[in-house]
């Protein structure tokens, strides 16, 4: 691709209808399983995320965080209390908000372009405008020259690239990341969290990110 192309790609309309990323969380309560199964995986919590901000979420395993991601997100539903993106309740998974997990989750039997691709495949465009955003997206997180690569050939560091790629392609208000550095080397987690606070600027998207180490929150987190 030319980078004209690139540029010109970069400038179109976000395939989402665009929000500011507010997260209003209040009275949070998750619990699974009934009777003796039961677990309180939350106790009520309250947490309000402010535009653009990036937002650490540290705590010992097993504390909650995974399960506060998944609540945010969609995927786990709640059993008490409300979570609101941009004022609207959530009530399962919506493209305005972008994920990236530990294991990267990337399709094995995709390239990196087919798996940035695969997230904009229900939005009516093009297959040529699919291929010239995914290749602006994967530029943007410096991997443009392994497009073609699949997962199999490509680092961790890599692979997370593509899943931050694939989160900000459909310029979501809200990224949230679960451990995304737990896989990765001291060295490669600083550059990828440089990389993902750096496309939440420029995307002007809020994250809520679990971390396992302090250090790595003050050093890449608002909060
Ligand atoms: P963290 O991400 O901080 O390690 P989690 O959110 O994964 O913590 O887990 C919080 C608590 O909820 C733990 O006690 C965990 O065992 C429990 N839990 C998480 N998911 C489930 C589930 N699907 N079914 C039952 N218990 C769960």
């Amino acid at each position: 691709m030319q980078p004209a192309e690139a540029t010109e790609i970069s400038t179109v309309e976000p395939v989402t209808k665009p929000g500011s990323g507010r997260v209003r969380i209040a009275g949070l309560t998750v619990e699974f399983g009934k009777g003796e199964d039961r677990t309180i995986a939350l106790a009520p919590t309250d947490l309000t995320l402010e535009p653009g901000t990036f937002t650490a979420l540290i705590g010992p395993s097993g504390c909650g965080k995974s399960t506060l991601l998944n609540v945010v997100a969609g995927f786990t539903p709640l059993t008490e209390g409300s979570v609101r993106v941009d004022g609207r309740a959530v009530t399962g998974p919506h493209p305005s908000v972008g994920v990236i997990f530990q294991n990267f989750a990337l399709f094995p039997w995709f390239t990196a372009r087919g798996n940035v691709e695969f997230a904009l495949k229900r939005f009516g465009l093009s297959k040529a405008e699919r291929r010239a955003r995914a290749m602006d997206a994967l530029g943007e997180v410096g991997l443009a020259e392994h497009a073609r690569k699949y997962p199999g050939q490509l680092s961790g560091g890599m692979k997370q690239r593509v899943a931050i790629a694939r989160a900000f392609i459909l310029e979501p208000d809200l990224v949230l990341a679960d451990e995304p550095v737990a896989s990765l080397d001291p060295q490669t987690s600083r550059v990828i969290l440089g990389l993902l606070r750096s496309a939440s600027q420029q995307h002007g998207a809020t994250v809520l990110c679990s971390l396992h180490q302090v250090e790595l929150a003050t050093d890449f987190a608002d909060r």
